[in-house]
């Protein structure tokens, strides 16, 4: 099978008129579906369910994006049944090509209903549309560069040949997936799992972010169209808290592909070690957690450069990534600048209805929103200095870019996920202080330097405890291919998506050998 090369998508230049015009149409057409529905679909036919998710715009509530079917139990339960059948009858047998080529031909078409996709984003999860434009081009990212890796590790593997025999190793496929993403890159996690499972072979079952139904709804009707068997992805949107354990509990279940917090991460990968009743394998499980990710800045760095791609890392989309920069570490001898420069560079942000494509919008919903002004309330108890920011903004879930200053490492905003538009800057007495504090946390997602010593980037090389560390630039923003991606400690299993390593994780190697 002959493609172009890998190439990751480019994002749209909003500078140019035509490109603002186009994402204003988009934005249009996305408004004119709003309020429709999206049923189950389960064993590949679209099923009814008693109770439905809502998807609300979080920058405007009352409006409603559209609405999905909600899972019972029953349903869960039964989706895996179903996807585990047609796993072993049908899927598994499919041809690699086959199924590669439904990744490319997706990808295909994701990129000329790219902004529509965006806009989605746009209402659905409160991203401006750099943000939203960039999640996107992440998704077609994924499905070009699983679909091309499955070509290279489809067919027969390189193994040393032995005189009398032929030697061959194959990956094969391992069963059903159950794929549970967050709801911060919709599409781009979302589609990123969901394309790896199916790609490699396994039947999947989705069940998307409660705070992100309508997106992977839109997702799963362009696999379909693509010529993704129906039974192949089961679409079973449902509450985590209800239907979670089902999914993860089910004898069928072969793996569980998890991005989200810590706490449900830890839950799922606990059950999952657990052998049920009926059950052959042991289950397996990527699990791609929480961050507090930190950004060191010494005295030998530009200072307003410094300022810059701190921002940028702290508040782009709310602070609502993993890798945001939620820690910002300086030495001493420029604490007091960099601190003001930060501070002036986060005043001029603009917060509104990111259909106007501001800076920031809202945070997902009503318990992100209190969560993170609850964490805002617990920063000032603590004694830190409230540089900037710290309410509420009336009309959505808008939280104002935050700053605390003088933060003490070991204080609860310097160790806790808030996820929001939260940064705490950290003195640090020196750059020996500076690593530690750095590698003081259970978390070890992203991370990064600014500095113009080579020695110091060559420690910050070796000693910097994260799965994907940023020199001299800011700590967002991971390329697929380029900057495959995944954390250490309570950060993740390292699953390292959109990487070369990462189709094996879902994948089994079988050896055979036949004497001639
Ligand atoms: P979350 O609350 O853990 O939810 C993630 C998913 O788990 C959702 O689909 C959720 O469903 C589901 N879930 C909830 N309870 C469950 C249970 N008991 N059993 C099975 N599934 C359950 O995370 P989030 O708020 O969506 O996302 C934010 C978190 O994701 C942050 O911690 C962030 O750092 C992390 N994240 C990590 C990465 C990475 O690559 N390391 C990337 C992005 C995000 P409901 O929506 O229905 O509750
Ligand atoms: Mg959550």
């Amino acid at each position: 099978m002959s493609v172009l090369p890998y190439k990751n998508e480019p994002f749209t230049d909003f500078s140019v008129e035509a490109n603002r015009a186009a994402y204003e149409d988009a934005l249009k057409k996305v408004k004119g579906d709003f309020g429709k529905h999206w049923d189950l679909l389960i064993g590949g036919k679209r099923v009814k369910s008693k109770q439905s998710i809502k998807s609300i715009d979080p920058a405007s509530p009352d409006t409603v994006i559209g609405t999905v079917g909600k899972a019972s139990k029953a349903q869960a339960e039964d989706a895996v049944n179903k996807a585990h059948d047609y796993y072993m009858k049908t899927w598994r047998f499919v041809n690699y090509e086959e199924r590669a080529r439904i990744l490319m031909k997706a990808a295909h078409a994701m990129k000329a209903q790219k902004h529509e996709l965006s806009a989605t984003m746009t209402y659905e999860e409160s991203k401006n549309w750099r943000e939203a434009d960039a999640d996107t081009a992440e998704a077609i990212d994924f499905l070009e560069f699983y679909g091309r890796e499955m070509l290279r590790l489809g067919g027969a593997q390189n193994v040393e040949p032995w005189p009398g025999e032929e030697n061959n190793l194959y990956y094969e496929p391992i069963g059903t997936v159950v794929v549970i993403p967050p709801w911060n890159f919709p599409l781009a996690i979302m589609a990123g799992m969901t394309v790896a499972a199916l790609v490699t072979g396994n039947t999947v079952v989705l069940k998307p972010a409660s705070g992100a139904p309508i997106i992977a709804a839109k997702f799963i009707d362009i696999l379909l169209e693509a010529g993704m068997p129906a039974e192949a992805i089961t679409f079973c949107p449902g509450s985590g808290g209800e239907v979670g354990d089902t999914l993860v509990d089910h004898p069928k279940t072969r793996m569980i592909a998890f991005t989200g917090s810590r706490e449900v991460g830890l839950r799922i990968h606990e059950r999952a070690a657990k052998v049920n009743e009926g059950q052959l394998w042991i289950k397996r499980t990527i699990m791609e957690l929480g961050g507090k990710d930190g950004l060191v800045v010494d005295e030998t760095a530009d200072l307003d450069y410094a300022a810059e791609q701190a921002v940028l890392g702290a508040y782009g989309f709310q602070g609502q990534k993993c890798s945001a920069c939620s820690r910002l570490i300086v030495v001493d001898k420029v604490y007091d600048k960099l601190v003001k420069k930060v501070v002036e560079k986060t005043k001029q942000l603009k917060i509104a209805h990111p259909e106007n494509n501001p800076d920031m919008g809202a945070v997902i919903d009503a318990a992100a929103h209190g969560n993170i002004l609850e964490y805002i309330e617990k920063a000032k108890k603590d004694g830190n200095k409230l540089e900037l920011g710290g309410k509420a903004i009336e009309g959505g879930f808008f939280v104002e870019p935050t700053i605390f200053s003088g933060v003490k490492p070991t204080d609860t905003i310097a160790q806790e996920e808030i996820f929001g538009p939260v940064l705490a800057i950290i003195k640090a007495k020196d750059f020996d202080n500076a690593v530690e504090i750095f590698n003081g946390t259970e978390f070890g997602l992203t991370g990064g330097l600014i500095s113009k010593r080579r020695d110091r980037l060559e420690r910050a090389r070796r000693e910097f405890h994260v799965g994907n560390l940023y020199l001299n630039r800011k700590i967002t923003g991971a390329l697929v291919g380029v900057q495959p991606f995944g954390g250490f400690n309570m950060s993740g299993t390292d699953s390292k998506a959109g990487g070369k390593d990462y189709l094996l994780l879902f994948m089994q190697a079988k050896s055979v050998a036949e004497r001639w």
